[in-house]
Formats: C-alpha cells, structure tokens, sequence
C-alpha cells in the first residue's frame, strides 16, 4: 500500500483486472505483432511492481522501462521475462543489465561501445536494441550517424559481444494521424531498418508504435508495439482508443474522504488568497489531497470531482494538502464521504482533469505522489 496517508482517508485504487483486461484488449488489436506493456515512472503512478505481476500474469512477455533504476528494481523483484530499458547517462555502468538479461537500447557509436564493455565484464553477450531518431528529435541516432552506430553494432555481433534483437525510434504525433511527421517518421524508419539490413544486420523485433501509433497506425506495429498509457485506461488523445474501436477502462481512481464539512456565507473567500469568493450562502467540504499529492495547483477552481452522486466544483486555490469543494447550500454534514477526484465516468476521467489543467492525462496519474497509498485492487 505505501504511502504517508492513511488509505481510509486517500488513496489511490489501482484496478487490475482493468489493467489486465485492457492489456488483453490491446494484444488482440495489435496481433500478430506483440505488446510490450511501457510501466516506467512507478507504473505512469500505478505501482511498477505491481503493474509487473500483472502484466505476465495475462502473458505480457515484454515490459519496458526507462532507467536501469527501474530495470534492476524489477530483477530485483524477481521478474526474469524480457524488458527493454533506454535512458541512461554517459557514466553509467551497464554490466549489472547485461548481467541480470536486461535489453539495452543503444543511440549511438558510443554507448554500442559501452555495451560491448559490459557484455565483457558480464561475460555473456549483450541483447541491445538500435535507437534510430527518425524526426522526435530526442533520443536515437541522427540518420547522418546511423551507418556508423549499426555497422559498429554489427561488427560486435560478428564476434559475439551483442545480439542485435532489434531496430527502434519514438513517433512524434500519432495521435494526429493527418500530422505530417507521421508519414515522414513512418518511412524514415523503413530507410533505417533497410540501412541496418544492409549492414548484414537481421533485427527481428523492430518497434516504432507507441499507444496511439498501436491503436490507430497499423505500418507502425511492425513486430513490437510499446504502449503505455492505453494500458492504464486513459487515451493517448482525444477519442483514439474508441475511435479504433477500443474500449479501454481507467485502472487509477484517485479518491478521498471529506475530512471537514462547513457553511460560508455569501461574500466568504476560499483558500489562500481568495481568488474564490462565495456568491451565495453554500456549504464546503474539504479534501485531504495537494500539490504535494500531484494535485496540479491548476486544478483550483476549474477542476470538478465526484462526491455523493453528483459533481462538485473545486473552489479557490489547491493548497499543498487539501482543497476545498462546493457541496451546495443544502448539503448536509458529509464529514467522511467519499470523494472520487477522477475514474471512471460518471466520476471525472483523468483525461478531463488534464483538459481543465492545461495538461495530459498522462501527467495526471503520473504525478500522483508518493505520500498516497497505492491500493491495488
Ligand atoms: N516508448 C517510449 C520511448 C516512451 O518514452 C514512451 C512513453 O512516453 C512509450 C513508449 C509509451 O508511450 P504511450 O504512453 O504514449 O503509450
């Protein structure tokens, strides 16, 4: 459970049998090609160990992550099943990957290098997957360098430092199919698997789709597709689950009791500042959850959460640890009912949150401190 709160008061429920159900649904929309389930940040907020178990448990053969932190935590965990980790900074020693059968992406001539090095010190050989930049412009080889860094690859292959399991980039826009970087990442990568080809590389499991390249853009799927967010129940965009005819459930409901009920008068101001003054005689509630919880300051007044079968609207400035809401003038002393922030309809979905807040549902759910209990359920 975790967390610095006590789970009566808040928590946030993980569902997973959603989680299990959507990784289910979005196998059987990629196949033949494969699903990697993506649970780096603690999950996207879930629970990352969690988020494991339950991932093999319905047969997810590859997760993926960002750091070797995170990687060696899993291994640590005891999971054995592959997985895919490609953040890691220059000095960064890679043996312990290596050694515990991690797969290694690698961006360039140099960290091709350094994989060699570790699969020495290791003493086995290294699995690495080429990471080809073809237009996000964040990680991956420049298309100018890619000849280099997959002849140097191949070169170690030839003398059995690493196995080149696959070629791998990161789409910019897939959410917005008609966006022109979409065609353009789509053939770059083409180019990129022919140029490795040529080389006398045969990546098998090449990967390019992340959740709305899987859900919508079937030339991205390519053997691996690595989704994140679909598998926590919230859309990469706007309607690209449904509209590719999957239906996903929201895993995270992020709720609370009210831990105070009062009336304010007409002409009362709320919370720091003020910035919500009562235009009528009503009655609030407070919520037990902060900035220091995830709840984005944004939220303050524009923000609306679920409590006693109806929505409530947030009212004034989010502090660091609470909030407050309006019950309306006839609401009753509700001290101890429950407050769903966002989950599933009719509560307000995490994708709704992050519209109001000028962000993403991913950031919504990602956010989700660590002061708050995880229940998985
Ligand atoms: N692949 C990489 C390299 C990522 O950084 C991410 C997450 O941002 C994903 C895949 C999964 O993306 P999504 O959550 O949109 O499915």
């Amino acid at each position: 459970v975790g967390g610095w709160i006590d789970p009566v008061t808040a928590s946030a429920d993980i569902d997973l049998d959603a989680y299990a159900a959507n990784l289910t649904a979005l196998a059987a929309h990629v196949a033949p090609a494969e699903l990697m389930a993506v649970i780096k940040a603690d999950g996207y907020g879930h629970g990352l160990m969690a988020c494991a178990r339950a991932a093999r448990a319905v047969g997810v053969r590859w997760l993926g992550v960002a750091t070797p932190g995170e990687a060696m935590a899993l291994r640590e965990a005891g999971d054995t099943g592959r997985l895919l980790c490609w953040l890691y900074g220059p000095e960064e020693d890679l043996t312990a990957l290596v050694a515990s059968d991690v797969d290694v992406s690698a961006s360039s001539v140099e960290q091709v290098g350094d994989l060699v090095a570790a699969a020495a010190t290791a003493e086995r050989t290294a699995r690495v997957h080429l990471k080809i930049d073809t237009g996000l412009h964040r990680n991956g080889a420049h298309p100018d360098d890619w000849p280099a860094v997959v002849g140097a690859a191949a070169e170690a292959e030839r003398f059995g430092a690493v196995e080149v399991v696959g070629v791998w980039s990161h789409l910019a826009s897939a959410e917005e199919l008609d966006h022109p970087s979409v065609a353009a990442q789509l053939d770059a990568f083409d180019e990129a698997l022919a140029v490795a080809r040529a080389e006398g590389l045969d990546p098998r499991t090449n990967h390019l789709a992340n959740s709305a390249g899987a859900l919508q853009l079937p030339r991205s799927r390519h053997q691996l597709v690595r989704v994140g967010i679909a598998t926590f129940g919230v859309d990469p965009g706007d309607g690209v689950a449904a509209s590719a005819g999957v239906a996903l459930r929201p895993v995270m409901r992020l709720r609370a009791q009210l831990v105070n009920v009062k009336p304010v008068r007409a002409g009362g101001g709320v919370s720091y500042g003020h910035t919500w003054v009562a235009p009528h005689d009503t009655v609030v509630g407070l919520v037990p959850l902060g900035y220091g919880d995830g709840v984005p300051r944004h939220a303050g007044s524009v923000a609306e959460v679920w409590v006693g079968g109806r929505r409530a609207p947030v009212r004034g400035r989010i502090c660091m640890d609470q909030f407050v809401v309006e019950l309306g003038p006839d609401a009753q002393d509700r001290v101890g009912d429950e407050v769903v922030l966002f989950g599933a309809e009719p509560a307000p979905t995490a994708e709704e949150w992050g519209r109001v807040c000028g962000t993403i549902g991913y950031e919504i759910v990602t956010r989700v401190g660590a002061r708050v209990p995880r229940r998985h359920v």
